[in-house]
Formats: structure tokens, sequence, C-alpha cells
């Protein structure tokens, strides 16, 4: 692996047959998390091709020429030209080699796939899901000198990272961006020596021996497992909202209102998140239009105040959407009241949903005791049906979740384990 600078960019990345380059930053978790995956590569496909570090701030001129606009961006070229698509953010070991792959022939990929090497580690406890239930729970582990590892499918930070603001956190006085306290959260634990293998492929999890498999070939396993892997947003499972996801339709405000200025958007749902997303969008958009299935909103009643009075929110209730279409640039909602069957199609210019969530549990469903909704069952230790796993957070059955629930359920499942083990 060679780190190169732009005045060396000519010779070593265009005049060198296949390259790899990654334009890295300092204070990036992300780049952090690529780093071992880049240095392993480079071993396992270095007689193959070059892999180049380039530092992004050092060399912004030839960053901004070559459109790369965010760290690490990962580029992939062969002859001068780039040959497969570029990686950015949170990139897994499985996205690289997909990349890597498509610049050799099948049969030197094969020779490669038979030289990888599998790996085992061995820790006291393995944390599945680095949002606040997670990270709380390493945070504690960590402080009581409890060899623990993290291991995300994402980057670490959960639903808080994709939050626009959070207001109810104790301890801030002002309202706090939900990445920055994400972030403050993820670099405690990790600053206390909690290990951290985050975007990563979860291949397999074996609850009964405590054992993750990751990236196919490296084996964690470990005395205790803590599940903390919260939840997926609900679809509404009407035509033309899987073709959409990302071109008209969204389930993350933050990421995305700010390309709705000044314009139309529906939002489906009426509970605490599509109330208060609502809320948040209403800063960018000309008008929104909310379209849920009840009566009458299910949110909070501070919440539902705030957007009943918005002048730009108007609720259309009793509703559901029945199909998503587009025309043109404008997505038509077909919307059908439930109670008089009466069909209305809606034209916006985007559509959000926020329908609630289900638990992230698909890899050990079948082992544990779950509720009517498939949330996992704890007792008041946060252990589960299946001894030394514990579950926390929004994964598991309970009333209420919020950033301070998942939190106080890390620091129990933490506290649990650490007198068991001492
Ligand atoms: C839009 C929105 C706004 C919200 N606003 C607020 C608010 O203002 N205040 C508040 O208190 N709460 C808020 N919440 C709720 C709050 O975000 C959650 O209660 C909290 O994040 C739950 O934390 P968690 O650690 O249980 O799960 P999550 O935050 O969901 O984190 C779970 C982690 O597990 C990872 N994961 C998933 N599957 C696997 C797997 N198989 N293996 C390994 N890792 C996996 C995920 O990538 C993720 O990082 C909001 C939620 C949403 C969706």
């Amino acid at each position: 692996m060679k780190e190169i600078n732009s005045s060396e960019f000519e010779k070593e990345v265009l005049q060198s047959g296949r390259v790899i380059l990654d334009f890295y930053s300092t204070e990036c978790p992300p780049c952090e998390a690529l780093a071992t995956k880049f240095e392993d590569l480079s071993h396992l496909y270095g007689n193959d091709m070059k892999f180049m570090k380039i530092y992004r701030q050092g060399n912004r001129e030839l960053a901004e020429k070559l459109g790369v606009k965010s760290s690490p961006t990962l580029l992939f070229y062969n002859d001068g030209q780039e040959v497969a698509p570029r990686l950015t953010g949170g990139i897994k070991r499985s996205e690289i080699i997909r990349n890597l792959d498509s610049m050799l022939t099948a049969g030197r990929v094969e020779e490669i796939r038979s030289q990888i090497k599998t790996s085992v580690s061995e820790f006291d406890v393995i944390i599945l899901g680095a949002g606040p239930g997670g990270l709380t729970a390493g945070l504690y582990l960590c402080q009581s000198k409890i060899n623990t590892v993290l291991i995300d499918i994402a980057l670490p930070g959960g639903h808080v990272s994709t939050t626009h603001e959070v207001s109810n956190y104790p301890g801030f006085i002002e309202p706090q961006a939900g990445y920055m306290l994400s972030h403050n959260m993820s670099e405690q634990t990790k600053l206390c020596g909690t290990i951290y293998k985050v975007a990563v492929d979860v291949t397999s999890v074996d609850l009964e021996k405590k054992e993750v498999v990751i990236d196919e070939y490296e084996t964690v396993r470990a005395k205790r497992i803590i599940i903390a892997t919260g939840t997926t947003p609900n679809l509404t499972g009407a035509p033309g909202e899987k073709e959409f996801k990302g071109r008209g339709i969204s389930y993350c405000a933050t990421c995305d209102a700010k390309y709705y200025n000044d314009k139309d958007v529906i939002v489906i749902g009426g509970g605490n998140s599509a109330v208060e997303e609502s809320e948040y969008i209403t800063r960018f958009v000309r008008k929104l239009t909310m379209v849920h299935q009840f009566d009458k909103l299910t949110a909070n009643k501070q919440a539902q105040d705030k957007v009943l009075s918005n002048p730009k929110i108007n609720i259309v209730f009793d509703t559901e959407p029945r199909t998503f279409i587009k025309e043109g640039d404008r997505i038509i909602t077909e919307v059908e009241n439930v109670k008089t069957g009466q069909r209305q199609k809606l034209s916006a210019d985007g559509v959000f949903i926020f329908i609630g969530m289900k638990p992230n549990i698909s890899l050990f469903r079948d082992k544990l005791e779950l509720d009517q909704w498939g949330y996992i069952k704890t007792n008041e230790d946060m252990l589960t049906s299946v001894p030394g796993v514990y579950a926390v957070g929004d994964v598991i059955s309970k009333k209420y979740r919020q950033i301070t629930t998942a939190v106080a359920d890390g620091t129990i499942a933490a506290m649990a384990i650490a007198k068991e083990m001492d």
C-alpha cells in the first residue's frame, strides 16, 4: 500500500494499470472503519492491483476535480479509467470485494478466494448493534474492564445518527443534532477501549455457542452476547413503494427534507415519528400533506399541537396509500378513505413514510422467546430466554422506545453481566 499526493496521481494512478485509490480524512470514523479492511484486502489482491491512499484535506484540489465529496471515497481504476462504482460512507468489505472481483477474471477470483484465511477471535462479550443501547452497554462493560466487541452492519449511532434534532436527551439545554449526539456516544465508548467491527456483513449468529461470523471468514466468540439491533421502518407495501424508494420516497427526514425546498411533500403516518418529522420537514417545504389511517393523530399531545397549528400542514384522516406512481418529476399517491372506500390522487414532489418499525431479529428469530409483535422478551436484567444472551433497546418487548430507554437497558444488561462475571 502506498500513500501518494496529487502531483503523483497521473503517474501512480492513471498510468499504472489496476489501482484502488482511497481518499481519506483524519477525524473520520468511517475512514477508520475502512482502514483495516483496505489494508487486509491489499495483502489479498496486492499481486493484481495497486492499493493507494491519498489524504483528501491535503489534496483538496484533486479531490474536487475528481468530484470526491465525502470521506472515505474509494475509486477503482484500470489503465486510467474508472471501472467500478465509487464506494463511500460505511463501506463494507463485501462491497469492495465485489468491485475488485469485477476487475479480474473468474479464474483469478477463484484463486484469490482460496487464499482467504479464516480467523477466530475471543472476547468476554459480543454486542450486536451500535445504537444507543449497544454503545451504552459497551461503555459500562469497558469501564468494568470486560473485554467487549461491538459489531454493527452499519456505522455506529443507530437511528439517532439520522435524527435531525434530539431535544429530550437529558444533560443538554439546547436540542442536539442527532449525528453529533450519536458521534459523542460512540467516541466515548471507543475511547474507553471497546473494540469496534462496524460496516460488516453479519453472516451468522449462533446464540447457544455465543459465536458470530462476520464477512464470511471471521469468527468472533464470547461468553455472553447482547442483542441491540434495534428496528427497521415498516413499509406500506403499496405498489411503487420499493421502486421509488430513494427516488422520491424517503424514510429519513434528516437525510432528504433539505432537497424539497419550497416544494410539496406527503407524509404517511400520524404517530410520534410522523408528527415530529413533519414539523421538521416544514422548515423546508411549501406544503405538507399528512395521510393518516385513523381519525385522529396518535402522537403525544405536545407534538400534535405543533402540527395542528402549523399552517403548512394539512391532514387527511382515515386514509391509507394504495399506489405510488411517477408522473415526470412528481410522485402521485393514490389514497383510499378506509371508511368510505373513496379514492383520490395526491400529487407531490416527494413522499416520506413514517409508519412504525419492525425488530431486527432475522438472524436469530427462531431461538428466542418473542412477544406477539416479534420483539424479544427479557427479564428485568435484560436476559432473554437463551442463557447468556441479553437484549436491549428498541428490539426488546416494551412499551416505550426512546434513546433514554435504550440507554437504560444497555446500562442494566452491562451491570448484570459485570456482576455475573465478577
Ligand atoms: C425518525 C426517528 C426520530 C427519533 N427521534 C427521537 C428523539 O428525538 N428522542 C428519542 O429519545 N428517541 C428518538 N427516536 C427513537 C430512538 O432513535 C430509538 O429509540 C433508539 O435509537 C434505539 O436505540 P437502539 O440502540 O435500541 O437501536 P438503534 O438506534 O436502532 O440501533 C441499532 C443498531 O443495530 C444495527 N444492526 C441492525 N441489525 C444488525 C445485525 N444483524 N447485526 C449487527 N448490527 C445490527 C443497526 O445498524 C443500528 O446501528 C427516533 C427514532 C426515529 C426513527
